[in-house]
């Protein structure tokens, strides 16, 4: 295939402005897949984004597509629209020369159109900007085509107006793509230097790598080494995604598709790797930034039996998400487990779920911190305000876009939720790291009858410590099942007690019930309390059921 008739491009975009839709639409009309009235976002093919209706994993495939007489090879990324997931979409520009950028006609430039247009124009790529949904009642393709010209810099003539739903006009998107886009700059007569964008793991086949090829050509047969690792191995299949796998003989520079080599350990294929041929090295590809995990949560199995089976499964998970980072990490009332960092809160959710849905573990997930950085001086005196406006931009008479910098533990939870309810849907909300600030924060106990439970340790800002603590204080009362004395539940600052709830004594046994009677079923409920007590944690003399620490740890 020559390559001045290759175009790679992704589609980007805020999320559910249209981006998998029109991917659809472009599989149909270059007649990858049949058209019919069944086609929902076909390249969103995992359990949880069919269910949450989002692309979380980016997705390749290869289409043929006839202009002029001359036959081209267009290799389409989709990509996800979701702030959790842009380091999906900056991974999938390394192997573009060009972008569609995608906006609703109604809604116009949302959070996820500035952060994605900025990632496409710093990775200097063609944008071509595409007005979607042309055909809803209230779209105004005119207020939208002037907001990209104002924002973006690029003239309002180069949009191309489109309904994805319908198919209208997607033919001028194609065309687009042949002309504005430049084919890739790559050599085919140089040594084989190829750049593994993603991986994932096959039960049957090992790990299958993504590669999008700069240099050179390879084949079956071929032996490859990796860079990073400098393992050797022989190629047992390359093929291109059409969406689904299909094996070809070679796959040329410029071509994007996958390769499988009998690598049967989830660390042999690193996301970001260069590959190149046995005794011909080359230079490794610069490989990606590593992302920057903003969200922290233990991740523990139910039942430790179930440690191996979880450890591998996150191994394989993490494959094919390398933005989460791992660390080992143990609870005396949870076992051994791991503390994971994600890149937020949905993308938190996401990789459980996957890990339900995909690799059948179920797990316990404590409640997400964000990192801090501790100085110990007297500097935290400084008063640090909670936002601090930096800039303020209007994209029309109707928008604005709003700068602030804001401690990350203030909208980790559920500021996008409240922004959303308080705009009544209208404002959209993007963020990137803007480094580490001092702040007055404090390190909170708590304590059941003067005894510090040390999985409950948390950091809080000042003002809301006595808010938090009292919440805590609350859950852990609602799960803690009576004894034979009371229990004060404390949350604490220091020595100063900040909130307190009390537990009741218990007076009843386990047998009042059952006064003489029945010996089997009193031994039923003796054998029960035993099992019980080997799930109970003691602190000091409460004894804690391990049930209680996940109500108060697990996220709601
Ligand atoms: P993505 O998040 O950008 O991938 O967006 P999707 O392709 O998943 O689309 C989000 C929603 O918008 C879906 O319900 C689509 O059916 C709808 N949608 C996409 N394109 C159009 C369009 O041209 N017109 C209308 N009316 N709806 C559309
Ligand atoms: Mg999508």
């Amino acid at each position: 295939f020559p390559v001045e008739n290759i175009r790679n491009f992704s589609i980007v975009a805020h999320v559910d402005h249209g981006k998998s839709t029109l991917a659809d639409r472009l599989l149909e009309l270059t007649g990858t897949i049949d058209k019919t009235k069944n086609n929902k976002q076909v390249l969103d093919k995992l359990q949880v984004e069919r269910e949450r209706g989002i692309t979380v994993k980016a997705q390749t495939a290869s289409l043929f597509h006839n202009c002029e007489g001359k036959q081209y090879l267009l290799n389409l990324i989709d990509t996800p629209g979701h702030v959790d997931f842009s380091y999906e979409v900056s991974r999938s520009l390394s192997a573009c020369q060009g972008v569609l950028l995608v906006v609703d006609a109604n809604e116009g430039i949302q959070a996820q159109t500035v952060a994605n247009f900025f990632l496409a124009f710093e990775a200097q790529l063609s944008v071509i900007p595409v007005i979607n949904k042309i055909d809803l009642k209230n779209a105004d393709p005119e207020r939208v085509e002037n907001q990209i010209e104002k924002v973006f810099d690029i003239p309002s003539d180069e949009c191309i107006k489109i309904s994805a739903k319908l198919g209208t006009n997607v033919e001028s998107v194609l065309q687009a793509v042949i002309e504005r886009i430049p084919p890739p700059k790559v050599h085919r007569k140089n040594p084989l230097r190829a750049l593994v964008f993603d991986s994932t793991f096959d039960q049957y086949r090992g790990v299958i790598a993504n590669v999008a090829l700069f240099d050179g050509v390879v084949s079956k047969g071929d032996k490859i080494v990796s860079a990073h690792t400098q393992k050797t191995y022989e190629v047992n299949e390359v093929g291109v995604l059409n969406p689904n796998e299909q094996p070809t003989h070679k796959l040329y520079a410029g071509q994007v598709g996958y390769l499988i080599a009998g690598m049967k350990n989830v660390t042999e294929a690193q996301i970001g790797d260069t590959l190149y041929l046995h005794k011909q090295p080359v230079e490794p590809l610069p490989g990606f930034k590593s992302a920057k995990p903003m969200v922290f949560a233990g991740m523990y199995p139910i039942d430790q039996s179930e440690y191996n089976n979880l450890k591998s499964a996150i191994e394989k998970l993490t494959l094919n998400d390398s933005s989460v980072t791992v660390h080992r990490d143990s609870s005396l009332a949870l076992g051994a487990g791991w503390r994971l960092g994600f890149l937020g809160l949905l993308h938190m959710e996401v990789f459980n779920q996957r890990l339900e849905q995909e690799y059948n573990a179920s797990v316990i997930l404590t409640t997400p911190t964000v990192p801090y950085k501790a100085v110990l001086s007297s500097s935290k005196l400084i008063k640090a305000r909670r936002a601090v406006q930096k800039n303020m931009i209007f994209i029309d008479q109707n928008r604005v876009m709003l700068k602030y910098l804001f401690p990350l533990n203030e909208i980790v939870v559920d500021f996008y939720d409240s922004l959303k309810s308080l705009s009544s849907g209208y404002a959209s909300f993007d963020y990137e790291d803007a480094g580490y600030q001092t702040a007055e924060l404090v390190k909170m106990d708590i304590l059941l009858n003067g005894n510090t439970v040390e999985e409950l340790v948390t950091v809080v800002h000042k003002d809301k410590a006595h808010s938090i603590g009292k919440a805590i204080c609350e859950r852990l009362k609602d799960s803690l099942p009576r004894q034979l004395f009371e229990i004060a539940i404390q949350a604490a600052i220091g020595s100063k007690i900040i909130a307190r709830e009390t537990v009741k004594a218990y007076r009843k046994n386990v047998l009042a019930k059952c006064y003489g009677g029945d010996i089997t079923r009193k031994m039923k409920l003796l054998k029960r309390q035993a099992e019980g007590k080997k799930k109970l944690r003691k602190i000091g003399n409460v004894e804690v059921p391990k049930d209680a620490f996940i109500k108060v740890l697990k996220t709601q």
